[in-house]
């Protein structure tokens, strides 16, 4: 059997318990389905098929994605749909802003597909999303998730101007993965975009990014990124286990145990100095985003 034949069966065998999901909170999800319908919006929740749908949404909490729900990039592990993106929608930020409060959030998490058909990416809609939600929700906190912006310093400035206390910027992956997985993505690219970030935030607001593994990366070069990460000032990391949403994205190369993310949390903050770092099977870059940012 050729390797990468072992990575098929790897894929193709059960999950191991600790990724299994519980199928519950009906009643919650067709509310929360709802809500996002009458206000037309999107969640990365739905879209990038996140194992955490029914925890998050029973606890009456979704990451809004906005933008649309085309994604202008097809990065080979995301679920999101690819393709020509939709017109801006102006009312967007405000539908956000009443879902945050309809949904009584102290905390949201936004998030966007990569629109690299607008010449600033997007930042200024995210910009006004983050905006409304405080005009509308002044005691709400809100921590975005950002594309790279192509390295455009304007749009970084323009959303960090908005003054979200978390900018979040995902590296994804190791950097040899990275051209094979992420679509017109580059690694050094992204930290400098989270440098950048770093240097620019107001005190207050935290840097932070997001590794999957499980794509076929080593322990060495998941020290090499959080090194990379650490370098560029970034102050919170998550971790999770990549999934495959489907046949045709990137296949699993390796399940990683939940003991193992715990040594890759204690690795973190205490070799490389991260503030936090939530590590875990099912840990996303914004699943239970308000706890790690009080935590
Ligand atoms: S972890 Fe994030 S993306 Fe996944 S369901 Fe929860 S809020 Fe949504």
């Amino acid at each position: 059997m050729n390797e990468q034949a072992e990575e098929q069966t790897e894929r193709k065998a059960p999950l191991p318990p600790w990724l299994r999901v519980r199928y519950s909170g009906g009643k919650e999800r067709l509310a929360m389905r709802k809500l996002l319908e009458r206000a037309k919006l999107h969640t990365v929740c739905e879209s990038a098929k996140c194992p955490n749908l029914c925890d998050c949404w029973q606890r009456r909490t979704a990451t809004f994605m906005i933008l649309g729900n085309n994604c202008s990039r097809n990065c080979k592990f995301c679920a999101v749909e690819h393709g020509r993106p939709e017109p801006v929608d102006p009312a967007e930020p405000g539908h956000v802003a009443e879902a945050v409060n309809a949904l009584k959030l102290r905390y949201a998490v936004i998030t966007c597909v990569t629109r690299d058909d607008l010449p600033d990416g997007g930042a200024a809609h995210m910009a006004a999303t983050v905006n409304a939600i405080r005009s509308r929700n002044p005691e709400t906190k809100v921590e975005v998730l950002c594309s790279d912006y192509q390295e455009q310093h304007s749009a970084i400035d323009c959303v960090l101007a908005a003054g979200p206390v978390v900018f979040g910027h995902n590296l994804e992956t190791v950097a040899r993965l990275t051209p094979l997985i992420r679509s017109h993505a580059d690694y050094q690219r992204s930290l400098r975009v989270l440098r950048y970030a770093a240097e620019q935030a107001p005190t207050g607001t935290l840097v932070k990014s997001g590794l999957m593994l499980g794509l076929g990366e080593t322990a060495a070069e998941i020290r090499q990124a959080l090194a990379d990460l650490r370098a560029a000032d970034v102050r919170m990391v998550t971790m999770g286990q990549y999934l495959q949403p489907s046949k045709d994205n990137w296949p699993v190369a390796r399940i990683i145990t939940p003991d193992e993310f715990k040594q890759w949390a204690d690795i973190a903050e205490n070799d490389f100095g991260f503030q936090k770092a939530v590590c875990g099977p099912l840990v996303r870059s914004s699943y239970l985003a308000e706890e790690a940012y009080n935590g």
